[in-house]
C-alpha cells in the first residue's frame, strides 16, 4: 500500500544510466511508488537516458520488467501501471561524445526543476556536467545526483568534486547514500534531539561503549571483480557506516538544516582519531564444500582484499573521551542486519542483595531487517522468592507502531528531497573528503605491511580475532541475528 502525499509542481528526472542495474533495481521502483501516492503532478517528466539505442516504447518494456522483478506495488493489469510507464520517455545518449544531446535539450526546460541522475560509472560525471551546460541543458534550478562510490580515496574524490565544481555550485549537488535515506536513520536523529530522556545521558559518563553491525549474508557473487578493487572498508566503512556514527555522535544542530547537520558530521569525522593496526580486523570468507570463498568469488586467489572489517574507534571530543565505537561489516556473515547499539555503563552499585550480574541498558536501533527501535531494561522476574532481576527489551517495531509499511523507502524518499531542494540527507563535498582522509592512512597501512586478511567460516560472525578485539576490552559483541 502507498500513502497518499501532497504532490510537487512538475518537474522533469533525466537519469542517465537509465538502463542499468541501480535504475532497474530501485530508481524506476521508487519513482512508480512515488508516481502511485500521487506525488507527480502532470507535466512532470521522466526520461532515461544511456547508451542503448531504444525508443521510449522498447524502454517502458524495459521499465515494465523491471517492475515486475522488483516492485511489489507491479500489478499487470493496473491503470497506474500503463499510466506511469507512459509517462516514460527515453534518449539514447552517449556521455562522451554529442550523440543525443540536443535531442534530449528539447525534452526538458530550463525553467523548472531538472534533477540529473548519475546513475553511471563516477569516470562519466565530469563528461556529463559539462555537457548539460554547453549544450545549455541545464537551468538555474538544476540538480545533480551522483552515487556512491564517490572516490576511492581523498584525492580521488577531491578531483571528482573539482570536476563538478566546475559546472555546478555545491548547492546543487546530491551525494546519496542511500543508508541516510532510511526511516530509522532519520528517527535516530528524532530520538536523540526530539527527546528529553536520551539526551542527558548521550556522553561518556553513562555510555560505555557503541557498536555498529552491518552485516549480509551474500557473498560478492557476480560483483567480484569490482568489489575486489574496494573492499569492505572503501565499500561500507568510509561511507555508510561512517555516516551512522556521524548521527550518533554529532552534537545537536542548532536546527535541522542542511548545512548546520553536516557542520556537525564534519566535525565527528575531524575527531577522528588513527586506528591502531592492532585495533582492525579484516576477514575474508572461505570456501566451503559446496561454495567458493571470496577469493574464488573474486577471481582472484591471491586477492588480499577484505570482505569483513571490524575495528575500534575512538572519537576525541568532551563528549565522547574512553568511549569505544566498535564498527563491523561483512559479507556471508551469519544473518543479514543493521544494528547501532548504545551500551550504557552499568550501574555502580547494586542494592539487591545477590543481584551479581552487571545489568547494562541498551538501546539498540535495528535498520534492517523490521526497521525499529528496542531498550533493553532490568526488570524483576515475575513471582515468589525475592527480588531477581532480568534485562528485558521494550521493542518499538515500527511496522505495527507507525505502520512502516506506508514509509517511502530510501530511494524515494532521496529522489523527492532532491525535487524539493533538501540537501539535509546528502553527504557535503568536504565531509566526503574527510571521510577519506581518515581511511586513507588505514587503507595505506594495509598496502604497506601486505596486510593479510584472516579466513573465516561463512555463516559466522566473522574471524575470530574480531571477537578478540572487544574480549580485550571485557565487551562482547551483540549477537548477529536477523
Ligand atoms: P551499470 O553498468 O548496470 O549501468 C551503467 C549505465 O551507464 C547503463 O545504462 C549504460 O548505458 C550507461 N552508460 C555507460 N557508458 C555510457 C556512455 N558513454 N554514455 C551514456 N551512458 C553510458 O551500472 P549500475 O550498477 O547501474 O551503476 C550505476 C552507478 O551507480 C555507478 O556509479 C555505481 O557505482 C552506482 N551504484 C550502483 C549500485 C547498484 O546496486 N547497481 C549501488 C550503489 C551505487
Amino acid at each position: 500500500m502507498v500513502s497518499r502525499v501532497i504532490p510537487v509542481a512538475p518537474f522533469d528526472l533525466i537519469v542517465f544510466g537509465g538502463t542499468g542495474d541501480l535504475a532497474r533495481r530501485k530508481i524506476i521502483p521508487a519513482l512508480f511508488r512515488r508516481y502511485l501516492a500521487g506525488q507527480f503532478e502532470d507535466g512532470t517528466r521522466l526520461i532515461g537516458a544511456a547508451r542503448a539505442g531504444l525508443s521510449p516504447v522498447e524502454y517502458r518494456l524495459f521499465a515494465k520488467e523491471a517492475l515486475k522483478e522488483f516492485s511489489a506495488e507491479y500489478d499487470e493489469n493496473s491503470e497506474g501501471l500503463e499510466d506511469f510507464l507512459n509517462l516514460l520517455d527515453y534518449v539514447p545518449i552517449d556521455a562522451t561524445g554529442d550523440d543525443g544531446w540536443e535531442e534530449l535539450k528539447t525534452k526538458t526546460s530550463t525553467d523548472r526543476v531538472q534533477a540529473f541522475y548519475f546513475s553511471v560509472a563516477p569516470s562519466l560525471f565530469g563528461a556529463l556536467a559539462e555537457r548539460l551546460n554547453s549544450y545549455e541543458i541545464a537551468g538555474s534550478q538544476a540538480r545533480v545526483v551522483v552515487e556512491k562510490p564517490f572516490g576511492r580515496d581523498q584525492e580521488t574524490a577531491r578531483a571528482l568534486n573539482a570536476t563538478l565544481a566546475e559546472h555546478f555550485d555545491e548547492t546543487q549537488i546530491y551525494r546519496i547514500d542511500h543508508y541516510l535515506g532510511k526511516e530509522t536513520v532519520q528517527n535516530l536523529m528524532v530520538l536523540r534531539f526530539g527527546n528529553m530522556m536520551f539526551e542527558p545521558l548521550w556522553n561518556n559518563h553513562y555510555i560505555d561503549h557503541i557498536q555498529i553491525t552491518v552485516a549480509e549474508t551474500v557473498g560478492v557473487g557476480g560483483r567480484g571483480a569490482y568489489y575486489d578493487k574496494s573492499g569492505a572498508m572503501r565499500d561500507m566503512v568510509q561511507n555508510h557506516l561512517m555516516q551512522l556514527l556521524c548521527l550518533i555522535a554529532m552534537e545537536p544542530p542548532a536546527i535541522y538544516d542542511a548545512d548546520a547537520l553536516r557542520d556537525e558530521k564534519l566535525k565527528v569525522i575531524r575527531a577522528l582519531q588513527p586506528v591502531a593496526p592492532h585495533h582492525i580486523v579484516r576477514g575474508q570468507y572461505e570456501a566451503t564444500d559446496t561454495a567458493p570463498g571470496y577469493r574464488e568469488d573474486a577471481g582472484n586467489l591471491r586477492s588480499f582484499t577484505e570482505s569483513f572489517v571490524a575495528m575500534r574507534c575512538e572519537i576525541a571530543n568532551w563528549r565522547w573521551a574512553g568511549v569505544p565505537f566498535y564498527l563491523r561489516t561483512g559479507k556471508k556473515l551469519r544473518a543479514r542486519t543493521s544494528e547501532i547499539s548504545i551500551i550504557f555503563k552499568a550501574l555502580g552499585h547494586s542494592i539487591f542483595e545477590g543481584d551479581t550480574t552487571p545489568h547494562r541498558n541498551i538501546l539498540s536501533i535495528r535498520l534492517q531487517p523490521n526497521e525499529g527501535i528496542d531498550m533493553t531494561v532490568t526488570v524483576k522476574e515475575p513471582g515468589p522468592g525475592g527480588m531477581r532481576l532480568i534485562d528485558v527489551p521494550l521493542d518499538l517495531t515500527f511496522a505495527e507502531a507507525l505502520r512502516e509499511a506506508d514509509a517511502p523507502e530510501a530511494y524515494e524518499r532521496l529522489i523527492m528531497d532532491v525535487i524539493r531542494g533538501n540537501q539535509t540527507l546528502f553527504m557535503r563535498g568536504d565531509e566526503v573528503e574527510a571521510a577519506w582522509g581518515w581511511t586513507d592512512p588505514i587503507i595505506e597501512g594495509w598496502e604497506a605491511r601486505h596486510d593479510v586478511p584472516k579466513q573465516y567460516v561463512p555463516g559466522s560472525s566473522g574471524p575470530e580475532d574480531a571477537l578478540m578485539l572487544l574480549h580485550r576490552d571485557g565487551r562482547r559483541w551483540r549477537d548477529i541475528k536477523a
